[in-house]
């Protein structure tokens, strides 16, 4: 081989060698394809050649190119031309985007929602690659790591997505006198817009529990540091209360159009399940510091044994909490019927885990938060409005 010419050559492979560079090449002699890879090693040692199509399959080697006096016009050209295609190369070689695509969604979507967030901080090129895709990443993030959540912390729908009969049920005046008299705000959860959002029973508690997730992981680090959660009297306003409602609103607003937002929510009630059931082996309290009723019977347990004892909660273990997944929330536990309907309840709350039921017959969990919406508006319809006239049961 001439050591002297442009050898057209492939990389064979990345790692074999450190200076390895590539240029786009453009040879004439060659009828199809036009454009070539060409890839030639700095030291110009043990050259590995051959053609590489734009296809990406191999050909055997067919040197075709004549070769180049040094110090040539062309040479010099080429060298140029070079040294520019390398500052551009290696540029792009630290960027990971050079990945191929599919690589790159299937290394995000097993990320947590916090990490890709993270990273989409990185450089504009990653924040657009990840906005792009941002449907199929958040969803394999979801499908791998919250399967149970998903499942009770459903999105409430958006009013837009409801038929205009259901709507008008929902707005029935005689409706509306009904919902007032049910109507009594929660100091710790902003009402949905109705103007967005549907209205019905089962998105209102959607609405409610995304909330109170949001909310409840907030006071996290008071429920860690056995500290009182700062409490409002009736009557009465804060300057801070309006304002953190507000804003777990406008997360769970953003949650109904972006997945990778919603992933998020359930990342931090996961979060917020592992820790307060880990609570008592993560950080037993001082001898002196008053100790939560509901951890007593179990730190005495704790105490005596290096591992959390057998009784916790879904038989949660360290393990669990760091795989960062649901899955321990399949095991038998508690069912959560009653709603925190005040920061009260966030103190003897273990785990938050709505819309299911265990089922003795079957020992599994049943979800039951699917179709809900439906049967409400159906119920809706029925109830406020006068039939349809295509309806025969009059
Ligand atoms: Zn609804």
């Amino acid at each position: 081989m001439d050591d002297t010419a442009e050898t057209v050559v492939s990389t064979a492979s990345a790692s074999e060698s450190t200076a390895i560079d590539t240029v786009a090449f453009h040879v004439e002699s060659l009828p199809q394809p036009t454009v070539q890879s060409v890839t030639r090693k700095k030291n110009n040692k043990a050259q590995k050649t051959k053609i590489v199509d734009e296809l990406g399959e191999d050909e055997p080697l067919v040197d075709t190119t004549t070769a180049i006096p040094k110090n040539s016009k062309k040479t010099r050209r080429l060298q140029r031309q070079q040294k520019k295609k390398e500052a551009k190369s290696s540029e792009k070689v630290q960027n990971f985007l050079q990945l191929p695509g599919e690589l790159l969604m299937e290394i995000l979507g097993h990320l947590r929602p916090s990490d890709v967030f993270q990273l989409s901080r990185l450089n504009k090129a990653t924040r657009e690659f990840i906005e792009d895709y941002e449907v199929s990443i958040a969803n394999d993030i979801i499908e791998q790591r919250y399967w149970v959540l998903r499942r009770c912390f459903v999105l409430p729908r958006l009013l837009a997505d409801v038929d205009s009969r259901s709507q008008a049920a929902l707005f029935h005046p005689r409706r509306e006198k009904m919902i007032e008299i049910h109507k009594k705000p929660y100091q710790h959860v902003r009402p949905p817009d109705n103007r967005i959002f549907c209205t019905c029973a089962s998105c209102m508690m959607a609405w409610n529990n995304l909330n109170v997730a949001l909310d409840l992981s907030h006071f996290q680090g008071h429920l860690d540091r056995r500290e009182p959660i700062p409490m409002i009297p009736r009557g009465t306003q804060s300057d801070w209360n309006p304002a953190l409602i507000e804003a777990h609103a406008n997360v769970v607003e953003k949650a109904v159009t972006s997945p990778l937002i919603y992933a998020s929510i359930l990342e931090k009630h996961l979060e917020t399940i592992t820790g307060t059931l880990l609570r008592q082996t993560r950080r037993p309290p001082q001898p002196k510091a008053p100790m939560h009723r509901h951890n007593k019977p179990m730190l005495a347990v704790s105490s005596a044994m290096q591992s959390p004892p057998a009784t916790m909660l879904y038989g949660i273990v360290e393990a669990d909490a760091a795989a960062g997944d649901d899955r321990f929330l399949e095991r038998p536990g508690k069912e959560s019927y009653e709603f925190p309907w005040h920061r009260d309840n966030y103190y003897n709350l273990l785990a938050y885990v709505p819309m299911r039921k265990w089922s003795k017959l079957e020992q599994r969990w049943m979800y039951y938060a699917a179709g809900a919406h439906e049967r409400d508006l159906e119920w809706a319809r029925k109830w406020f409005l006068p039939a349809a006239p295509t309806s025969s049961g009059g």
